[in-house]
């Protein structure tokens, strides 16, 4: 059970009184937190003018901000899964320490930050098999879920899946059920699901136990950051620049409408890199990436205290378990808007 641990103002940013404390205490939904471990420089937005090859010349802001970070779920008595990024990892190995010692959940959020889509299937494979070693061998612990750099598994990266659940992952958390021009399947449920794959039956003969694991290593579970209907339209509520652009009192009321309407759990996503004001600016990226990635850095920490306030929230591993039922789907009809009314 979280605390309510927050000054006056934010509960006036969220628009709370005395009532809502009440109410988040008898909340049973508890929504995921997430965060991708990454540094301002390493964003998908501006890898047209920084090369990875040149990260280690950037000044590392990281470490600093998922401290800051993990001092304010700290506050908010909150854990939540940090998807690291394997470069990252390899180079601050006391950072995913520090991150496990405050009780989170480890996830991987790739070794290099490419675009799934943008890999061949051979290099997805060593990609994430290298980042899910690295933060392991530092954590001693299995790394079970994963998020793609800027949610890059999409209609013609669905291989990724199986090749997730070849490679040890439970769950993967990066299909955004939404229309954008980097990433997004419209069509996909916004609740998790999980999926059978291509190869998902018993193997015949098999041993009772060897059966039960052949099929597990052929299903993965999918957890989608949240989004809500809007008449023909899907919003993203996830997190990043649509959490910093949207008013906070819209944005809470978005939450409420899938916790208290729909009464099922979100899966909001934040950036260490999102509470740097003062992190060192690029002038050189496109227009619309300098946006999305510097609007109202200034505003994060304060929204970020205000919805730990107000909603409980939770690792995903964690949210997981608590799920009464998770709906199958094959790899097939994830895209199929059939699949998702019957979801729904
Ligand atoms: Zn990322």
């Amino acid at each position: 059970m979280q605390l309510p641990n927050s000054t006056n103002s934010e509960q006036q940013i969220a628009g709370l009184d005395s009532s809502s404390w009440a109410r988040k205490m008898n909340d049973d939904i508890v929504s995921a937190l997430t965060v991708d471990v990454e540094d301002y420089f390493q964003v998908s937005g501006f890898e047209a003018v920084v090369s990875p090859a040149s990260w280690g010349s950037f000044e590392s802001r990281v470490e600093r901000n998922t401290d800051r970070l993990l001092d304010i779920l700290a506050d908010a008595r909150v854990i939540a899964t940090f998807f690291i990024l394997g470069w990252t990892a390899e180079r601050f190995p006391q950072l995913v320490r520090r991150i496990q010692a405050a009780g989170h959940e480890l996830g991987s959020h790739s070794y290099a930050h490419r675009l799934v889509y943008l890999c061949s299937q051979r290099e997805f494979r060593e990609d994430t098999r290298r980042a899910k070693k690295v933060v392991e061998d530092i954590s001693g612990e299995e790394v079970i879920g994963y998020r793609a750099p800027s949610f890059s598994i999409t209609r013609k990266s669905l291989w990724a899946l199986e090749i997730l659940a070849e490679e040890g992952f439970h769950y993967d958390s990066s299909i955004f059920p939404i229309r954008r021009d980097r990433y997004g399947i419209p069509a996909a449920p916004r609740h998790p699901f999980q999926v059978i794959l291509r190869n998902g039956q018993p193997t015949p003969g098999a041993s009772e136990h060897k059966r039960a694991n052949a099929v597990l290593s052929k299903a993965i579970v999918e957890v989608p950051p949240s989004t809500i209907p809007l008449f023909r339209m899907t919003l993203p509520i996830g997190g990043g620049g649509y959490f910093r652009l949207c008013p906070p009192l819209l944005f809470h009321r978005a939450i409420g409408r899938i916790v208290e309407g729909e009464r099922r759990p979100t899966v909001l996503y934040i950036h260490p890199w999102e509470l740097d004001p003062q992190q060192p600016r690029f002038r050189n990226g496109s227009w619309l990436s300098r946006f999305r990635h510097y609007l109202n850095l200034e505003k994060t920490e304060k929204r970020l205290k205000s919805l730990l306030a107000r909603w409980q929230f939770t690792s995903v591993i964690d949210l997981l378990a608590r799920l009464p039922e998770i709906p199958q789907l094959s790899l097939e009809e994830i895209p199929s808007r059939a699949s998702r009314r019957s979801l729904r």
